[in-house]
Formats: structure tokens, sequence, C-alpha cells
């Protein structure tokens, strides 16, 4: 089974609170998942927004498991995979990294939108940040959602590297938010960047617009090729777990 066949089916069978945040350009609806246990904080993760990235859906999707079972006092929202187009198309051609439309979701937030250095103006398998600032369905489901449900912190699981980015040109933020990030390291080894030059990102968006909290984590190791292979789910999963409940007893 494929890891979206995977996430459709643990979507129907799963008893919870679930629904979905929207849709991507090919029509599916993105799957979320919520675990609550008291109002405050709220935290909402979500991966897979780069499509050879799905370890991050098949990782987190174990985490919601996980974290069903877990005692903590706070609500998790949970979507482990936003770029289901992407992924497919992923598991055909292992650079892809866009969605439908060739556009970098992860380029295409209102956030300094266009200036990472990165950045492409063409279509491409990734770095294509659109032709206007959240073109995309799915960068606007993801960023209509996040208004409605309203977090405390949002992190975006990514691959590859085994690091943690939380800032986004603002030094007030980046010393305010630096002891979670420092939390997130411990309990993952994961180090800890700064001043990624790149720009448009989800992470950003939240950093710039909502000034909560806000992580990309970049999952496996570095020495891993695209797309890391769904062997390494549990190896990376245990290096992971305890990130939102981290995030959630320090915020
Ligand atoms: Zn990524």
């Amino acid at each position: 089974m494929d890891i979206i066949k995977k996430l459709f089916s643990f979507y129907s069978s799963f008893t919870g609170d679930k629904g979905f945040l929207g849709f991507t350009t090919l029509g599916y609806p993105i799957p979320y998942f919520c675990i609550s246990k008291g109002t405050y904080p709220v935290v909402f993760a979500q991966g897979g927004i780069h499509g050879r990235e799905y370890i991050t859906t098949s990782v987190l999707i174990k985490a919601v498991k996980y974290l069903q079972s877990l005692p903590f006092n706070g609500t998790l929202y949970i979507a482990p995979a936003i770029n289901i187009d992407g992924i497919k198309i992923a598991l055909l051609d292992k650079d892809f990294k866009a969605n439908a439309n060739g556009v970098d979701l992860n380029t295409n937030f209102p956030a300094r939108w266009g200036t990472g250095s990165q950045n492409k103006t063409k279509l491409s398998k990734s770095d294509y940040i659109g032709k206007s600032v959240a073109s995309e369905i799915e960068v606007k489901s993801l960023m209509s959602f996040t208004k409605y449900i309203n977090p405390d912190a949002t992190v975006s699981f990514h691959s590859k590297g085994e690091e943690i980015y939380f800032d986004f040109f603002n030094p007030f933020l980046q010393n305010l938010h630096y002891p979670l990030a420092r939390a997130i390291s411990d309990v993952t080894g994961y180090a800890i960047k700064v001043n990624l030059p790149s720009a448009g990102g989800y992470k950003d968006w939240c950093l710039q617009f909502l000034s909560i909290p806000s992580f990309t984590i970049e999952v496996g190791s570095d020495s891993l090729s695209h797309p890391i292979d769904l062997s390494y789910t549990d190896e990376i999963f245990l290096k992971v777990k305890d990130v939102l409940p981290t995030l959630i007893k320090e915020l």
C-alpha cells in the first residue's frame, strides 16, 4: 500500500476527532487529526508539504497513534500530508518537491515572497515560487485552517538533515523562541540552525504574521538519499516522538 493509501486508510479507521483542512490542486481532501486533552496550548504540526519528503507523513501517522495514548495538557492538530498530489508524483520521480502545478508550496506563502536565495521563477520540480503570492490552493487551505484553529505554536516536518529552524528576520522573536528550540534540540539531538536564506515558507509566515513560535524540523540523517525509505520510519519516529509533547509542556 502506498503512503497516501495508508494515510486515507488510517483516516477511515481513526475514531477520534478528525477532518479535512482543505483541498489539493487535484482535488484530494487534506486530512487532519485532532487529539485534545485540554484547551491550552494548541499546537499544529504538519508534514509532506514537499512531495519527496513523504517520510514525514509516515512518521506523523505513527505520532498520532502514540500521542492518543500519551497524557498531556493541551490540543494537538496533526496533518501528515499537505501536498498529496506532490507525494503521488514523487513516488514516481524521486526529485519532485512541488505540487501538481509545479509550485514549491513552501516558497509560496506571503513572507518575503520571492526573496529566498534558492527561489526560482520558472516551473520546476523544486523552488518555483508560483506566479503570485499564495497562488496555490494548498497554501490558502493551510493559511485559513491555521487562522481558524489559532495555534500557540506550529511545527513543520521536512526531510532531511536532523536540523531545527525557528527564526525569520526578527531578533526579538528569535530570542523569545530560542528556549523552545533548545528544548526540541534536547529531546531530538537535532542541531539548531539560524538565518536560513529562504523565504515564503509556512514557518516564515507563522513567524512574520502570527508572531507565534514556529519550527521547521528536518528529520532523517543527511547521509540518507531522497526520498528517505519508509523503512526508516521507526528510527526517525523515536527521535522526534517527544517534540510535540515537549512543546505543549514548555509553552
Ligand atoms: Zn522540505
